[in-house]
């Protein structure tokens, strides 16, 4: 390995769905290793078993994929220094604890739950600092053979802990504010902080990004690295997300959080991943598209901001339009083709020639759609063999009556049965252009009764097109219908 190649890891716990703060880390953590041909290892830190979600590992690792976040070392791909999920390397986590025990650096601490509680709810009642009071840093007067116990880190009571954070700069921590953490838990599972610097170090993991929230485990982490007489990685704290309106830590009650609900609402990944790439990172100039090969190039720690960044919803909805404008008909089409077919408008699987009838649909609607669950709205009119007829009070034109309405759909009748079969959009203009002179209405009064009666709806893609795509026989049919319900 060369100086100058990154080892990155994500390092999700399977306690929920891959969060978008988190899916923000993954980017900048798959960034460095891309641009310096490192790697980014994907880690799944699952020691604490109660926490754990079922169906939450399936949808970090289907959600990173989703985003072109794939992982060169860590599950499903192995690598060279797997397992990568923790509670597979109990004993790793063991060997290492036995030998800061061994070293005098760690120690065997027996005090039950109970005393722990006690001893916390003493100190919140006197309003001291809460934590561990170091009952059996020295010896536990309870050791008995067979009783539960933990090890604990012997935490240097005097003294300062620098932290070196590539954003934040050197941080200083007093030794006698931190906690003799525990580093293996009674049930014989490491904690967080302990696996993840053994991990780190055995991993030879370069860079440690991560959310700020985890910035006071630091020092601990590097008293361990110390302990040991490891190097520790590189720290880069990221900075929270803030709410839309900037008042804020985002959260749930702000709207979606996970990486699935952008995902289900019709968002594409390439625009999630433009909006969370400069989501506390910018280039240096006003550029905003960065696309992904541009984004390895262009990304550097040195422009990541450190402070907290608005959760900007609008922006997010403007990338997702510019790149599905972006997109070829047919690539667009197949982003569509499982929500049309979620909401029934399209078989699954869907038929050859359906799906080419879709692909011709797309430049019709690309333009107009901002969210990809929007397409229904736009085109199950033309999946649809039948629609139901549209009431009067719809088909009728605000400063128009139901007679003249009616007229307006005969005089469409006659132009249009008389347009050739193959329906050109060129045809259909030559033939309806004229009438609204010839039938001395405005435009609107006579092209708005037709958008209606074809589609059930008052917008729709420009109208020639429509028509075209509709075709004749459709066109005519629906034609009828409204007239019938004017007649009526
Ligand atoms: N398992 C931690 C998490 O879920 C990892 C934090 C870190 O990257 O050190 O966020």
């Amino acid at each position: 390995m060369s100086q100058n190649e990154y080892r990155v890891r994500f390092a999700p716990s399977p306690t929920g769905y891959l969060h978008i703060g988190g899916a923000r880390t993954a980017i900048y953590d798959w960034l460095l290793a891309k641009q310096s041909g490192g790697k980014f290892i994907l880690r799944i830190e699952d020691t604490d078993r109660k926490r754990f979600v079922p169906g939450s590992l399936e949808d970090i690792k289907e959600n990173l994929r989703w985003l072109g976040l794939e992982w060169d070392e860590g599950p499903e791909v192995g690598g060279a220094y797997g397992p990568y999920f923790q509670s597979e390397r109990l004993d790793i986590y063991q060997r290492f604890a036995q030998q800061l025990i061994d070293e005098g650096k760690a120690y065997y601490c027996y005090c039950t739950p109970e005393r722990l509680q006690q001893l916390r709810q003493a100190q919140e009642g006197a309003k001291e600092q809460v934590g561990y009071d170091r009952h059996c840093r020295d010896g536990s007067p309870e050791a008995r053979e067979g009783m539960k116990r933990v090890i604990r880190f012997k935490t240097p009571l005097t003294g300062k802990t620098l932290v070196k954070d590539l954003l934040r700069g050197d941080l200083e921590f007093e030794n006698n504010l931190l906690e003799d953490l525990v580093l293996i838990k009674s049930d014989g599972y490491p904690t967080y902080h302990f696996a993840n610097v053994v991990d780190d170090h055995l991993m030879k993991v370069t860079h440690v990004l991560r959310g700020e929230e985890w910035l006071p485990s630091t020092p601990v982490h590097v008293l361990l690295y110390q302990a040991f007489g490891w190097e520790p990685p590189k720290f880069v704290h990221l900075s929270l997300f803030l709410s839309p309106d900037g008042k804020g830590k985002l959260s749930k009650r702000h709207g979606a959080t996970s990486v699935k609900e952008y995902r289900e609402l019709g968002y594409l990944p390439e625009a999630l991943f433009n909006f969370l790439l400069l989501l506390g990172w910018n280039p240096g100039n006003d550029q905003e598209v960065i696309s992904k090969t541009e984004a390895i190039r262009l990304f550097s720690l040195d422009r990541v901001n450190a402070s907290p960044v608005r959760f900007a919803l609008d922006k997010l909805n403007w990338y997702n339009g510019v790149y599905i404008r972006s997109l070829e008909p047919r690539d667009l089409a197949e982003r569509c083709l499982p929500f049309l077919q979620k909401d029934g408008l399209l078989p699954e699987p869907c038929p050859a020639e359906r799906f080419e009838y879709l692909v011709r649909l797309m430049p019709l609607v690309q333009e107009r759609l901002k969210l990809l669950t929007d397409i229904t709205g736009w085109v199950d009119f033309f999946l649809r063999e039948e629609i139901p007829a549209p009431p009067k009070e719809m088909l009728i034109p605000k400063k128009l009556d139901a007679p003249t309405t009616l007229r307006v759909l005969r005089a469409l009748l006659e132009t249009l049965e008389k347009v050739p079969d193959a329906f050109a959009a060129g045809d259909l203009e030559a033939a309806l252009h004229p009438l609204p002179e010839k039938l001395e209405l405005k435009m609107g009064d006579v092209f708005m009764p037709l958008r209606v009666a074809v589609s059930g709806k008052t917008a729709t893609p420009g109208m020639y097109e429509m028509l075209q795509a509709l075709g004749k026989e459709r066109v005519i049919k629906r034609l009828k219908a409204a007239i019938e319900v004017l007649a009526d």
